[in-house]
């Protein structure tokens, strides 16, 4: 965004702090397309090649994938946000009805594993998105044959 001063009439740049010269990568956006499970680069391009594995290269505008990290962080995800819905769910049921444990179990366990596999593969898209963003694990197109904390290359 560009505009001119009032008292000067000179234009005026936004000031952005350090790595001025790489291209401005939105984090909400950036995770919103991880969510679509679409490419966090163009928003198009399909993340997935199979249910859980993300494609190395986007179809649609060549951005390497291949980069991603995402490890423990989705399931721990889907485990945080899957127990607290479906415990609560449990726990609200429970107090309205009085229902034998295996008749929770079987409400419970379907929703549970359910709940878990579809929201699996939004979530990791998410956290892909998100180390996009933040040019994470070769995201922001450092050598990755260098370790820093070697200071040599990786073995
Ligand atoms: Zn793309």
């Amino acid at each position: 965004m560009t505009g001119k001063t009032a008292a000067s009439g000179e234009a005026t740049v936004p000031v952005r702090y350090g790595e001025a010269e790489k291209p401005e990568r939105p984090l909400g956006r950036s995770i919103w397309r991880g969510l679509c499970c679409t490419c966090p680069a163009c928003g198009e391009g399909k993340l997935y090649g199979k249910f859980l594995k993300p494609v190395d290269v986007c179809a649609a505008c060549g951005e390497d994938l291949h980069h991603q990290r995402s490890d423990d962080l989705p399931p721990y995800l889907v485990i945080f946000l899957i127990g607290h819905v479906t415990v609560g769910g449990f726990m609200m049921t429970d107090m309205v009805w009085q229902l034998s444990i295996w008749t929770h179990l079987a409400i419970w366990t379907p929703i549970t594993i359910a709940t878990a596999l579809l929201s699996m593969q939004p979530i990791k898209g998410g956290v892909i998105g998100l180390q996009w963003a933040l040019r994470m694990h070769g995201f922001g197109d450092e050598d990755e044959s260098f370790d820093p904390g070697r200071g040599g290359p990786i073995e």
